[in-house]
Order: C-alpha cells, then sequence, then structure tokens
C-alpha cells in the first residue's frame, strides 16, 4: 500500500490515501515534461512570466482553500497557513517581474572577441518536498524554473499528498502547458529510476540529511546536478548591548513559528551573561502565554506537530538530552489532547557531550546556552555541523554585523529572526546542504550558461 496519506495531527482523521504510480504512468509524465522542455526552449521568458502572475493571482483567489488544507494535513495554525501563501504569491510575483530580465545575455568582456553567454533551460528537474511549507518549498522550485523553461516533477512528503495535487491544479488553471508541473506519488524505488532517467536534468531536495544524503547519491551516481536545502540547528546571539524591546520581540515567534519545525527556527540560544537570565524570562513568558487548541482556530498559537512519529522522535530526543544532564528551566503544562501535541520545553546546561548538541530538534524545544563574551558566542555558533541560519541581536549595527561574518551559515539575520522573501537567496552550508533557492542565484541553479563567441576576425 501506498504511505501518501492526509492525516489530520490534530484528529489523527485519515482523510485521503493516494496510491504510487505505475511504471507507465511515471515514463508518460517523464514523456510530457520533457517534450515540453523542447517545446519552451522556442518560447519567450516574457510569456511564461505572465502566466507566473496569473499564478500569483489564482493563489490570491484559493488563499483560503490551500490555507485550509495545509493545516488540515500538517497542523500549522490557519494564520501561518495563509502566510504562507502569501510568501508564494510574492515569490512568483518576483520571477514574474524579474525572470526575463535576469535571463538575459551576461556581456563577456574578452580580447578573444565578442563574447556573452546564454542563460537557457536544460530539461527537466524532479523536486523533492517536505512536509513542513507544503506550498512554499514547491514554489521555491517551481516558479524560478518555469521562467527558465525547465518542467518540474514533483514528489512531494508522503504526508502532504493533497496539498501538491492542489498545486498542480492551480498552476494549470494559471494557464501553464500540461507537463509544467506533474505531480506523482512514487515509492522511494521508483524514485531512484525517475532520476536516472536520462530525460531528467537535475533534482532539487528540500528535507532532513537522511533524505538528502539518499537523493543526493542517487543524483551524483547519475551524474546529475542537484541542490540541496538540509537541516539547520540555527544560533540566535544575543550580544551585550542587545535592545530589550528588539529582543522581546523577536523572541516573540523565533521558536515556536510552524510549532518550531522550520529549518531556520532558531534553535540555539547563545546569550552572553548580561542578558542571560532576561532571555530565559522572555522565552518562558512566551512559551507560557502560547494557546494549545484547534489549528483551524485562530486564537490557537500551540498546534499539534505535523505527524505522531514526529511527536515520538523529538520525544526521545528530549529523553536523551535530559539523560546527557540537560535541564528543564520550562515545560508547557500537559494537554490532554489526542492531537500529537508536543509540550514546549526550554533546556539549559546542554554541554558539548549532550547527544543532542549537535542535533536538529524539530519542534518547539528552545536550547538555552550561557558563554562569558562574544568570542564565545561566535565559537560555539560555529561548532555545529549545521551551517543554515542564524540571528545576532545586537544595537551596535555596525558591530552587529561584524560578528555575523564571522558565523559560518548560508544566512544571518540581525536583529530579526529567520526572514524568506522572493529577491533574497536561501540556503546553506556544512551538512546543512549547498545550492540556493530564491533570488537570481536561485534562478541559475538548472541553467546552461552557454558561452558564445564570434572569432571571425582572428581568423580571416
Ligand atoms: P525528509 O524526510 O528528508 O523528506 C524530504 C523529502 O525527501 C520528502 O519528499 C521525502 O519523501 C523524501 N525522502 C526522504 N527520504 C528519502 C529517501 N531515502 N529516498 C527518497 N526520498 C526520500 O525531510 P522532512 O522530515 O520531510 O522535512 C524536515 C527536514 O527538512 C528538516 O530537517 C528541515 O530542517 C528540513 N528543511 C530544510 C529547508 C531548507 O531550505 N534548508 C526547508 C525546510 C525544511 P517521504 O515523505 O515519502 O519520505
Amino acid at each position: 500500500m501506498s504511505k501518501y496519506q492526509s492525516i489530520n495531527p490534530y484528529t489523527n482523521e485519515v482523510f485521503a490515501s493516494y496510491e504510487n504510480p505505475s511504471d507507465q504512468q511515471i515514463d508518460e509524465a517523464i514523456n510530457l515534461s520533457h517534450t515540453l522542455y523542447k517545446k519552451m526552449r522556442h518560447e519567450s521568458t516574457t510569456d511564461r512570466a505572465k502566466i507566473l502572475q496569473n499564478l500569483a493571482d489564482t493563489l490570491r483567489d484559493h488563499k483560503d482553500e490551500f490555507a485550509e488544507l495545509m493545516t488540515k494535513e500538517m497542523g500549522k495554525v490557519i494564520g501561518e497557513s495563509k502566510e504562507e501563501v502569501d510568501v508564494c504569491i510574492n515569490i512568483c510575483e518576483y520571477y514574474a517581474n524579474n525572470g526575463p530580465k535576469l535571463l538575459e545575455p551576461t556581456p563577456l568582456p574578452s580580447p578573444l572577441g565578442n563574447a556573452y553567454y546564454l542563460k537557457q533551460a536544460t530539461g527537466v528537474v524532479l523536486a523533492c518536498e517536505p512536509w513542513n511549507f507544503p506550498l512554499y518549498q514547491v514554489i521555491r522550485v517551481f516558479a524560478p524554473n518555469f521562467v527558465v523553461g525547465n518542467p518540474v516533477i514533483l514528489k512531494h512528503a508522503h504526508n502532504v499528498p493533497g496539498s501538491a495535487a492542489l498545486i498542480t491544479k492551480l498552476v494549470k488553471k494559471a494557464g501553464a502547458s500540461e507537463g509544467s508541473l506533474i505531480n506523482l506519488y512514487p515509492s522511494y524505488d521508483q524514485l531512484a529510476k525517475i532520476i536516472a532517467d536520462p530525460r531528467i536534468q537535475g533534482v532539487a531536495l528540500t528535507g532532513s540529511e537522511r533524505g538528502g544524503a539518499s537523493v543526493a547519491a542517487e543524483a551524483g551516481k547519475n551524474l546529475k546536478k542537484s541542490t540541496m536545502e538540509l537541516g539547520g540547528n540555527d544560533a540566535f546571539i544575543v550580544l551585550d548591548d542587545a535592545d530589550p524591546t528588539v529582543l522581546r520581540n523577536v523572541l516573540f515567534d523565533a521558536r515556536t513559528y510552524n510549532d518550531g519545525q522550520v529549518c531556520t527556527s532558531s534553535k540555539r540560544m547563545i546569550v552572553t551573561s548580561s542578558c542571560y537570565e532576561e532571555v530565559l524570562k522572555m522565552l518562558k513568558d512566551r512559551f507560557s502565554s502560547l494557546k494549545a487548541g484547534d489549528p483551524l482556530d485562530p486564537g490557537t498559537s500551540l498546534p499539534p506537530l505535523n505527524s505522531e512519529q514526529a511527536k515520538q522522535k523529538l520525544q526521545k530526543q528530549l529523553d536523551a538530552a535530559l539523560e546527557g544532564g540537560a535541564e528543564i528551566y520550562y515545560q508547557y503544562p500537559e494537554i490532554n489532547h489526542e492531537g500529537a501535541f508536543f509540550r514546549p520545553v526550554i533546556l539549559t546546561n546542554v554541554t558539548k557531550d549532550n547527544p543532542i548538541f549537535d542535533q536538529e530538534l524539530f519542534g518547539p524545544i528552545a536550547v538555552v546556552y550561557e558563554v562569558k563574551d562574544e568570542a564565545e558566542a561566535i565559537a560555539l555558533a560555529n561548532d555545529s555541523s549545521y551551517g543554515l541560519g542564524s540571528s545576532v541581536i545586537g544595537a551596535d549595527i555596525k558591530h552587529a554585523e561584524e560578528v555575523a561574518a564571522q558565523i559560518e551559515t548560508g544566512m544571518t539575520v540581525i536583529n530579526g529572526r529567520w526572514i524568506t522573501s522572493g529577491e533574497l537567496p536561501f540556503g546553506g552550508v556544512k551538512k546543512s546542504g549547498y545550492g540556493r533557492e530564491l533570488s537570481q542565484l536561485g534562478l541559475m541553479a538548472f541553467v546552461n550558461e552557454h558561452l558564445v563567441i564570434d572569432v571571425t576576425k582572428n581568423n580571416q
């Protein structure tokens, strides 16, 4: 039986199931998208940009429907689901407005002749996506590749199959040609065959190290270009001169947005001694004020995790942390409900030998570290296998920028928590993956930078 099921983590109701495709259906899907790629090569980027604008408008029209489905499939609070649709509208509009210009040829001054490079499509891209932002993760890959002219085959996470189907429906409704985005529900074995198919030219994965390592290995074996957007253990560095108002405002949801299930959530609070007690108190105020309940209720701020398995995995990590000597500074009271609720926790005394020291905790657990000075804060921030995002909180901006430059991550936000927008590149270093999505960098991920040089003069 296929594992693609929509299960509401608040009620545990299984409300839809989907079958794996047959090998013939997979072949037909790849064929359709590959044929479209050949056709798109001769079509204008401006026309596709117009369709992306239609997609932005279509998402606007279907915002409530999409938000409700995401909340039912993976449990995020309804207000955040609506924000997610808004972010996707922004991304579609960014590429609709800027894509064609960014794809114009780039001149290359050369003494050898008139040189430039074209930015051309390369072929069908396979997108393997996670459940934590069911729409956003897909749009991050689809929007830039669509304007480039690379059709996308989507393999979404097994627990958001309904969202995957709705995205493809809306892309079609916006006027994109059949095959621009095809959704499949393959098994892992089928996925490996798709990656190996010569008509697939690129593989984009967002997910865990486990999924990333497996899919990247298949891509590497078949010499397919890949981008990997993986997990994070982001440091949130509080400097001595942090403004208390800024600090309180940023801490409001730095760890609890999407119930802590954000790759760039501020998972490690690294605080200089002068602000340590203040940060613990602010976090406790916030964690204890959360309201557990139905994620479809706009008054809820503490929803269930995305699944019962996720809850069990996080509980195991918490148990291991406590056995390893971590201390609970605060834990949310018992939640008497059958949903996948996890009680938010603030941990202190996590030492380097603690089993979770270098693990990603994908849920509402804040680990708070006290450090004596900034040098120790930077060293601790960099003492991680991950390198996705980070935050620096400090009033002297120039100085905060100097600290930011010393952190080994792909992104740093000063006086704010994680952020995303169409024009800003997203991605990390170390085990957080490679490549970038969004912005001009993301647009170029699966582009052929095709050099053309005219040397006629030299050979006459
Ligand atoms: P995941 O288990 O790695 O799944 C991601 C995708 O890969 C899913 O479609 C999954 O399919 C597929 N997959 C997993 N293992 C596979 C395998 N062995 N072979 C083939 N496909 C496989 O990750 P997740 O738990 O859904 O997502 C949470 C993780 O994503 C966290 O670590 C988070 O930090 C990270 N994330 C990173 C970013 C970023 O931009 N860097 C953004 C969001 C999330 P199935 O569902 O069918 O297993």
